[in-house]
């Protein structure tokens, strides 16, 4: 069964002040809605307090990058039981930020998402191509590279933990969102190579969200795909107002 998802990535963005300030208005635009798990991704210092506000709400948090060793000798890093522990539930693993800007490789994702999975979070797994691949016809040999590298080692039960993102970088930050037809393509795409890797009954249950300029707008007939189960959004997250929208409007379809 997958229940629809909407996470917000806030990236390098808002203070501590600024983000209990947009979480409280989220908490009561997203009083009622039930169908849809949702998600904030704030900056790290700013989780602890954003997690005591959304406490006795149906709204997680999660974090936007983890590290791989629990404790030592890393300087600036941040392990995942210490996320946990400031009231994370869910991270996001290899956004195309970091692939680009901190030069994630498949191996960091893995392992990332080994320790997030250890320390009982949620990893949002994101993967997706480039302009430049798309146009030379490599989308599915990235993406499922991506895929084989990211997830290699994992079993059964360890994907079913697992929420995957597919993020085409072109659509990233643009305005240019993908058409629902480029978008469920890749979804369909990346469920077969789930069950090739692990079987239907895993490809079936693994949610796959999309993220490239979501908008309030363009929410529902991105849903209407079937391989489509929810969003990645950074931009439109921002505002409590356009996130809540987001939400609202992704509960064209129930679980599937
Ligand atoms: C993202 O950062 O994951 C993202 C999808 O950004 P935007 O919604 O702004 O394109």
């Amino acid at each position: 069964m997958r229940r629809p998802i909407i996470a917000g990535n806030w990236k390098l963005n808002k203070s501590i002040r600024e983000a209990i300030d947009t979480v409280t208005l989220l908490k009561r635009q997203l009083a009622d809605v039930q169908a849809v798990d949702i998600v904030v991704c704030p900056v790290y210092t700013a989780i602890a307090d954003v997690a005591e506000v959304l406490s006795e709400t149906a709204i997680k948090v999660g974090a936007q990058d983890v590290y791989w060793e629990d404790k030592g000798a890393y300087t600036g890093e941040v392990s995942a039981p210490l996320l946990k522990e400031a009231g994370a539930q869910y991270v996001v693993i290899g956004h195309s930020e970091r692939r680009q800007f901190f030069h994630e490789t498949h191996e960091t994702v893995n392992k990332k998402t080994r320790a997030a999975l250890k320390a009982g979070l949620t990893p949002i797994v994101c993967v997706g191509e480039l302009l430049s691949e798309r146009e030379a016809g490599r989308t599915f040999g990235v993406v499922g590279e991506q895929l084989k590298g990211g997830l290699a080692g994992f079993t059964a039960d360890d994907l079913k933990q697992i929420v995957l993102a597919y993020e085409p970088v072109w659509a990233i930050g643009t305005g240019k969102v993908a058409t629902p037809q480029q978008a469920q393509e890749v979804h369909a795409f990346i469920r077969k190579q789930l069950t090739e890797g692990w079987g239907a009954e895993v490809a079936q249950a693994v949610r796959i969200q999309y993220g490239g300029s979501v908008k309030p707008d363009n929410i529902a007939e991105l849903m209407r795909e079937p391989d489509i189960d929810g969003a990645l959004v950074g931009g439109a997250s921002l505002e409590a107002g356009s996130f809540a929208d987001i939400v609202k409007n992704a509960v064209v379809v129930g679980v599937r």
